[in-house]
């Protein structure tokens, strides 16, 4: 049994939080919104006033925060993660957020004396939840290695691709397949309800032809009912791709489809879906088919 710090206590960070206390660890939170923090009490878990008090005894911090400026605000500064963790510990960044931030960041870990560990996650909420998450993991070798059960407690597919901001790397290209993947399944729904097909006879052959996916397995029956509960929001999809494609830029390498859906998401976001999942790509197609 170790002590865990959880920072971020949303869609992602409570429930991964609650696998945590249920594999045994003295798990303790903080959230921006104390709401999420009385739900991991509820599950077994103690609640921190502040990010210091959550981290004073910790053996790894976990940062499960939105966006690249979050991650910086919470670890950075006299009463973040870095100057209040103790030598020795890991800090694990299970956010999604900027390759070249991690980097960064992972260094000022390293002279703050901590193990830093980039491990973005895929699976959504329901991998979160059922502790099935694939987890990308950057860092060094014996870093990775100290924090492999907290890891193996969260997730099921767990892969070391590389040294710190690799993760990350790994993660940027899983946003930009899913988000293609969600645009092709939208245009197939609404083509096939154009054609008075039964979308869920459609979908179930689909889902065991070539055109197989994730999106199809978990996310067309909801599509089909118009139901956009997220889930993924827009708005985190959108900073998704912001990140790949900058990284993309910068490597020299062309994402046409890429750089489409990201205008396409982007589009979504202006027109004040950025609350929704990022399913919700289905009502443009609608909307730029007239129906
Ligand atoms: P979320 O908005 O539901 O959760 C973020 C939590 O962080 C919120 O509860 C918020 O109150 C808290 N927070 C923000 N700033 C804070 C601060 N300064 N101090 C303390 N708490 C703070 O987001 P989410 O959906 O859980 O996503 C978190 C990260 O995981 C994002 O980077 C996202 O891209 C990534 N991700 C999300 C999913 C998904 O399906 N939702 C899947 C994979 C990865």
């Amino acid at each position: 049994m170790i002590n865990v710090a959880v920072i971020g206590l949303g869609i992602m960070g409570l429930p991964m939080a609650i696998n945590l206390v249920k594999a045994g660890h003295n798990v303790i939170g903080f959230n921006r919104s104390p709401a999420r923090i009385d739900q991991l009490i509820a599950a077994g878990g103690i609640g921190a006033a502040n990010i210091a008090e959550a981290v004073r005894d910790a053996h790894v911090v976990i940062t499960m925060l939105p966006d690249s400026p979050d991650v910086e605000d919470v670890v950075g500064g006299p009463d973040g993660v870095f100057a209040n963790t103790p030598a020795g510990a890991s800090w694990i960044d299970t956010s999604t957020i900027r390759p070249d931030v991690t980097v960064r960041l992972a260094n000022a870990a390293r002279d703050a004396g901590l193990k830093a560990v980039d491990a973005p996650v895929s699976g959504g909420e329901a991998g979160a939840i059922e502790g099935t998450l694939s987890i990308m993991v950057g860092g060094d070798a014996a870093d990775v290695e100290a924090v492999r059960g907290v890891l193996d407690a969260v997730g099921s597919t767990v892969v070391h691709v590389g040294p710190a901001g690799s993760g990350q790397t790994v993660k940027a290209a899983n946003q930009l397949i899913v988000a293609g993947t969600i645009q092709l399944v939208a245009e197939a729904l609404v083509f096939l309800e154009a054609h008075s097909v039964d979308t869920a006879a459609a979908v179930k052959v689909l889902a065991g032809g070539l055109a197989g996916n994730r999106i199809l397995d978990r996310k067309a029956a909801s599509m089909v009912a118009r139901r956009f509960e997220p889930g993924f929001r827009v708005d985190l999809h959108h900073k998704d791709l912001g990140i790949v494609t900058a990284a993309a830029r910068a490597a020299g390498v062309s994402i046409p489809l890429g750089a489409m859906v990201a205008q396409l998401m982007g589009a979504l976001r202006a027109e004040g879906h950025g609350s929704l999942d990022h399913s919700a790509l289905l009502l443009l197609v609608e909307q730029m088919s007239g129906r």
